[in-house]
């Protein structure tokens, strides 16, 4: 592998941003400081004007991901899917592995880990799913095999029949990660309240797309954050919130913050920057915008963001979920599967090349934050929460060479057809955005070039055995 010179640029990371060069060799950062010399290096990169960030850590991803009972899957599969995060300037992703109905989680878990690894042109990691009880009763125990496996983190469904685990179960996974210092999520909606919302959409015939708003409350996702969290207080673990739509659910991790409580909380760019209002009358294509919790009305973005910028919430992933709107021959059926009718809809939107660009639109050059604030919401804090730094998550010597080089001025134009996901159609179509990666290396080997792809080779990303997460 050649060795690579990045010079003249300004590396930005959580805690500081400062000019020095940056020298990769045999995958890592091996030296970062004060001008070297070109002669070191076997290609020089020269990013004057331009900013050296760790490549992004998208910690929310669904690739080749089954749903609705293993019905249908996401558009994108290992491949297709960290193509797209590639181009857009994250270098890591960590997906899920939900147990398939005829395997226990541990097997699932470790086919799932082959897939990805044969197929992923960055590095790629797993969270668990902590299915039902009564889909494996000693499920348990494969989730303490699992920690060897590098699976330290372990998510709990709130929400969804079938998924959705009690909190007595809620209760026995937080005590077992609390034991193992694994870190538990959530997805907190009540799925009662949710299902009971749908019952009744239904009934009185309010089932067009636009209603899977309806469904899922402000309060549902209040209400089922302010539980997990007073459960994780019981037991005495720390928690992550994932895909924090509501800004009264936001207000809860706010609130239990200040009072001492572990939790950190993780939005999405699509929570962020779309509205409710941008699909409200589109008819059936608002299938698009469905997801979950869904996208709330723009009157709620303020609160989320202030959120973000006070610290309330930690984490931007994307819970990239893309599913086609018109339907492609070679995929079990997408988002018109069920026209007029949304409780069918399968739930999810794209994002995973979009999130940093977006983000940077939306906070930096709008300077509601900082570009240091920016590389930890989008890779340094969800490095560490998961078990990835300082190996991801920061430019350093001795951290993977997994480097972004993004151009502040860059003018762009996100389109569905300027992006690499499989999925047809972009939430973001039409934003216009300044601030955009120009190179991306993964390992110190340079995939993008210019926006563009320049090494594509199926299996070439890792499988990443995780670490505990470091809380601090
Ligand atoms: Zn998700």
């Amino acid at each position: 592998m050649p060795t690579t010179l990045i010079t003249n640029g300004t590396v930005v990371n959580a805690d500081a941003a400062i000019r020095a060069d940056v020298l990769v060799r045999d995958g890592r950062i091996v030296a970062l400081g004060e001008p070297m010399d070109a002669g070191v290096a076997d290609q020089v990169v020269d990013a004057t004007g331009l900013l050296v960030l760790p490549g992004g850590v998208d910690a929310h991803t669904h690739l080749e991901y089954p749903v609705d009972g293993f019905s249908t899957h996401t558009a994108d599969d290992f491949h297709t899917g960290t193509v797209s995060a590639a181009c857009g300037g994250t270098t890591t992703v960590i997906d899920f592995v939900k147990k398939e109905p005829d395997r226990s989680l541990y097997d699932t878990y470790l086919r799932r880990r082959d897939v990805a690894a044969g197929k992923a042109v960055i590095d790629v990691g797993l969270h668990a799913i902590v299915p039902p009880r009564a889909a494996q009763p000693d499920v348990l125990d494969d989730l303490r095999r699992l920690v060897a496996e590098g699976a330290t983190s372990w998510k709990f469904f709130m929400a969804y029949p079938g998924q959705m685990v009690a909190d007595d179960e809620l209760l026995d996974g937080f005590e077992l990660a609390r034991e193992l210092d694994v870190l538990p999520m959530v997805h907190a909606e009540n799925g009662h309240m949710v299902a009971r919302e749908v019952r009744r959409l239904v009934e009185r015939g309010r089932t067009a797309e636009s209603f899977h708003l309806r469904a899922h409350g402000h309060d549902s996702e209040a209400e089922a954050v302010h539980r997990a969290v007073v459960l994780a207080d019981t037991v005495g673990t720390p928690l992550y919130v994932v895909h924090v739509s509501s800004a009264a659910a936001a207000d809860e991790i706010s609130r239990a913050r200040a009072a001492g409580s572990r939790v950190w909380g993780e939005t999405c760019p699509q929570y962020l920057v779309v509205a409710y209002e941008d699909y409200a009358d589109l008819g059936e294509r608002a299938a698009a915008y469905v997801c979950s919790p869904p996208i709330r009305e723009r009157a709620n973005q303020a609160g989320l963001w202030r959120m973000l910028v006070t610290g309330a919430l930690s984490t931007v992933a994307t819970d990239h979920a893309g599913f086609c709107l018109h339907q492609p021959d070679d995929l079990p059926p997408q988002k018109m599967r069920s026209p007029g009718y949304f409780p069918k809809v399968p739930n999810g939107v794209p994002g995973v090349e979009d999130r940093l660009m977006v983000l940077w639109q939306a906070g930096v050059a709008s300077g509601l934050i900082d570009p240091c604030r920016f590389v930890d919401l989008v890779a340094t804090r969800p490095a560490k929460l998961f078990g990835l730094f300082p190996r991801k998550g920061t430019v350093a010597v001795g951290a993977d060479a997994d480097l972004v080089v993004w151009d502040p001025a860059a003018d762009h134009v996100i389109t569905a057809a300027g992006s690499h996901t499989r999925t047809d159609y972009n939430i973001y179509e039409g934003m216009r955005v300044t601030g955009r990666p120009v190179h991306v290396f993964s390992r110190g080997e340079h995939l993008v070039d210019g926006g563009g792809l320049r090494l594509d080779t199926p299996g070439r990303g890792t499988f990443l055995t995780r670490h505990l997460p470091y809380l601090g």
